[in-house]
């Protein structure tokens, strides 16, 4: 028996407790190699590795791998975004206002000092427009980057959602394998006891009976 359940679904007539909990449910996972099937509720099937894990194929794996990079990129983005705006910030509130105040106080000594005050302005404000463009561009490429990350999600789900392999937890595993083997064992028992019970000759009843569990004068 391998370890590879598929999820299925059964009509609600047949429906059956939950192998972990007991609530009644329509999913059951089956196991054409064994065969093995057992029923679980969803909330047993999903996220929880003790009892059984999905089985991905590739292009979900893909997706997946394209998720994480653009997860990687929108934290990148949104982190050279954050200072980038705490600096436009302090510009425009601490470092504008003093800066209009000096003029104010400059502006009855000196008309040269002045020019060359809206020199350096005129290359503050160039500055600040460049900053505030990188900003801007900055903040479209995070809300474009952000947008995908989005779309990105949506499709991981629903590959998730289509997903309907699974393969159970060792733990798990083991028990439907010791399951099946008990299940064999106690097969050939009755099929052993079908025979005996079908032949007359008190004699040969004896020579077959092995069960010391049944005492032997029972049988007469
Ligand atoms: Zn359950």
């Amino acid at each position: 028996m391998i370890n590879v359940y598929i999820a299925r679904q059964v009509a609600a007539k047949d429906m059956q407790p939950c192998l972990i909990c007991s609530k009644p449910t329509v999913t059951v996972l089956y196991n054409a190699s064994g065969p093995d099937w057992l029923y679980t509720c969803d909330i047993h099937l999903h996220d929880n590795p003790h009892f059984a894990t999905p089985i991905y194929n590739d292009e979900y794996q893909e997706a997946l791998d394209k998720l994480k990079m653009l997860k990687a990129q929108v934290g990148k983005l949104s982190a050279a975004d954050k200072p980038a705006s705490w600096d436009g910030w302090v510009s425009q509130i601490f470092i504008k206002k003093p800066k209009k105040d000096d003029e104010d106080a400059n502006e009855d000594k000196d008309k040269d000092k002045d020019k060359d005050k809206d020199k350096d302005k005129d290359k503050d404000k160039d500055k600040e427009l460049k900053n505030q463009a990188d900003e801007k561009k900055q903040a479209d490429s995070l809300k474009e980057c952000q947008q995908k990350y989005n779309q990105q999600i949506d499709l991981v789900t629903s590959l998730q959602k289509k997903s309907r392999k699974y393969k159970l937890s060792d733990v798990t595993f083991n028990s439907r394998v010791q399951r099946k083997k008990n299940e064999r064992i106690q097969a050939e028992r009755r099929r052993k006891e079908q025979e005996m019970y079908s032949t007359t000759d008190p004699e040969e009843i004896a020579k077959k009976f092995a069960f010391p569990t049944v005492p032997n004068n029972s049988i007469k």
